[in-house]
């Protein structure tokens, strides 16, 4: 089985082929990052252009890296949502005219259910297992009972993980996307500063992420009132100290309360160092756990992922038509 995978929902053109699910032929990803960056995030309607500019040429590039022609593929997976609306259109118009001229069915994918299957290209998932999804715009446990479903037990209340990474960034004046640059500050500093921990209700598997945010602010702004400079190594250490203890200690508990065989660590965020050590560490001492962590380029945003998904989903008979529409609020429940 040979996949096309396409995925256009924010900000990268991406494109990869997928040999019987697992097997990465190609996997082109062009960013537009540098653009976006002198904005401080991502502009919908640049993001739109540029997609338009990169789709053909990018697909093109995944078919010749793979060594194949249109002919060659069973099917191709698109993201159908959630996204960014004019993003996600370039894709799926980009996938339904392809399909329609050369008769290739098409599959709808849901872009958080990619995130997760970049997790089979590394291991085989084992079921019942939860996956940890971490990432620009979504923070939240999902369950899978087997392929293709997805259960939402917990989920942030407010800002995501990434977006609470991207905005404490900000406020640092680091450059966008700020993830990465507070990872690297992170690990050069101490977690010194008192930072509140969101735990919600006893037994809520939800997140929250803006009182964190907002206390970091907070301690920058009282700081610089009282003429204190405060080390934003040690503030970067302290932020993500806190982010890092509420996803471990919640995800255990999920493992914990529905005895999964495996967890799979899902999202751009799962690019995190301190995170993954966190999680690496907890899990060695549950060795009945299976604990699946994927190589950062499948973290971030790509089209292997969704090709991935797209797999499973064919093979279980999933097909799409050319009615398919970009949904940028696709539920993952019920797509
Ligand atoms: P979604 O997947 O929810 O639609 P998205 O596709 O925009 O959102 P991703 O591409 O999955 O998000 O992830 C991007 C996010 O990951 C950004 O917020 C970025 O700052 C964050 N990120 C990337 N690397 C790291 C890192 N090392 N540490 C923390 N955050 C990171
Ligand atoms: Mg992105
Ligand atoms: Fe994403």
């Amino acid at each position: 089985l040979i996949v096309l995978g396409i995925e256009t929902s924010c900000d990268e053109t991406a494109a990869s082929v997928i040999k019987n699910g697992t097997i990465i032929l190609s996997n082109v990803v062009a960013s537009q990052i540098e653009s976006h960056k002198r904005f401080g995030g991502v502009v919908p309607e640049l993001a739109s252009r540029h997609h338009v500019e990169q789709i053909t040429i990018v697909i093109e590039e995944a078919l010749k890296e793979a060594g194949l022609t249109l002919s060659e593929i069973d099917a191709i997976a698109v993201t159908e949502g959630p996204g960014l609306v004019g993003a996600l259109l370039v894709g799926v118009n980009a996938a339904k005219a392809i399909a329609y001229t050369n008769n290739i069915p098409l599959v709808n994918v849901h872009h958080i259910a990619g995130h997760i299957y970049a997790n089979r290209l590394i291991k085989e998932m084992t079921f019942p297992l939860i996956s940890l999804v971490v990432s620009g715009g979504h923070t939240e446990l999902v369950y899978m009972r087997e392929h293709g479903e997805f259960t939402v037990i917990g989920e942030t209340r407010d800002d995501a993980a990434g977006e609470a990474y991207d905005k404490v960034a900000r406020t640092l004046n680091l450059p966008y996307p700020g993830g990465p640059h507070i990872d690297r500050l992170a690990h050069e500093g101490k977690p010194t500063i008192d930072l509140p921990r969101a735990w919600l209700e006893e037994d809520s598997y939800d997140f929250s992420f803006s009182g964190l945010k907002s206390a970091v602010i907070n301690t920058l702004h009282n700081a610089n009132q009282k003429g204190i400079t405060i080390d934003s190594k040690d503030l970067a250490a302290s932020f993500q100290a806190s982010v890092i203890d509420v996803l471990v200690t919640k995800t255990i508990r999920a493992v914990k309360e529905y005895k999964v065989k495996q967890v799979l660590l899902s999202g751009g965020v799962a690019a995190n160092k301190g995170l993954r050590t966190a999680l690496e560490e907890a899990f060695n001492e549950m060795p009945d756990v299976d604990l699946v962590i994927p190589p950062l380029n499948l973290c971030t945003d790509n089209a292997a992922m969704i090709a991935a998904a797209g797999s499973v989903l064919f093979e279980r008979g999933k097909r799409s038509d050319l009615s398919l529409n970009a949904n940028p609020g696709l539920d993952i429940e019920h797509f």
